[in-house]
């Protein structure tokens, strides 16, 4: 059902962003993945897709670190119908320890960017006279844990950016909203698993259980398939009134 649609996926070379770029591309969307690697791997990627769905896909490097390269990644995809807010990165230190560059980064990338892309993307939604913005905040978007001040802040920023968007594109056939995931085993989390094993003196499976899903209360992880399919759910028509809001996959955390 989203023959025609041009969806922009930021940091889509792995994790949720790619999984939610294969979901979109199944339901028939033309998909710009994004990342600032470049590489021949990312290419063949898009290649890849667009044999499997029958859709065009392209490869756009862009920084999202940079305003002016979020912005050149909207104009270069030439229409944005989806715009998926996704490149995030995370670092974990208590707040006197926090790296100043860090914190600037995790703001930038996490959350000033969905700000550049969406001033670049909305007017095109205008004038094709439809759009969907799908910011993918987190958990730590609505709860808050210690050592992650700079992520925490970027994705309480984003959901509320969400609300500013949703409010005003609110008479138009355009919505704006946050999905809100717990944790997802995607390479982000993965690369914590080996230092809290260590800082631990955990296993692999007892990290898992008991440090990363201890506030999940389903126990399993969410999966990035279930996330594209949260995404697009929130592009079809049962989804045209929800607007300005978060929707969690998180297995019950935020219900604690
Ligand atoms: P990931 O590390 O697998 O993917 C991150 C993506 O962002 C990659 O494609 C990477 O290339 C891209 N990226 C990073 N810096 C970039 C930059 N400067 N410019 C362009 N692209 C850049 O991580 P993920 O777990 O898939 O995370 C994706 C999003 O989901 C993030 O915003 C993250 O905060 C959020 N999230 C993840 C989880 C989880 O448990 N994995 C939970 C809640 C929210």
């Amino acid at each position: 059902f989203l023959k025609g649609k041009t969806a922009v996926v930021t940091g889509s070379n792995s994790g949720i962003g790619l999984g939610v770029a294969h979901r979109l591309a199944r339901a028939g969307a033309d998909v710009v993945l994004n990342s600032f690697s470049d590489t021949d791997e990312d290419h063949a990627l898009a290649e890849g897709m667009s044999g499997e769905y029958g859709v065009k896909v392209r490869y756009i490097r862009a920084d999202m670190s940079r305003g002016d390269d979020c912005r050149a990644l909207i104009e270069k995809a030439g229409a944005c119908d989806i715009l998926v807010n996704n490149a995030g990165i995370q670092h974990v230190a208590a707040i006197p320890d926090f790296p100043a560059a860090k914190w600037d980064a995790i703001i930038a990338i996490n959350l000033s960017s969905a700000f550049h892309t969406t001033a670049a993307a909305l007017p095109l939604m205008h004038a094709a006279g439809w759009g969907r913005v799908i910011n993918i905040a987190s958990a730590h978007g609505l709860t808050a844990s210690p050592y992650k001040s700079a992520y925490v802040a970027a994705k309480h920023g984003i959901v509320g950016l969400t609300k500013v968007t949703g409010l005003e594109t609110a008479r138009e056939a355009i919505t704006a909203n946050a999905i809100c995931p717990g944790y997802v085993l995607t390479p982000l989390v993965e690369s914590q698993i080996p230092d809290t094993m260590e800082k631990y003196g955990m296993g692999r499976d007892e990290v898992i259980e008991k440090v990363l899903l201890e506030r999940q209360p389903s126990k399993e992880f969410a999966t990035t398939d279930q996330l594209g399919d949260t995404a697009v759910f929130l592009c079809s028509d049962a989804a045209a009134q929800i607007t300005g809001t978060t929707i969690s996959v998180d297995g019950g955390w935020t219900a604690l």
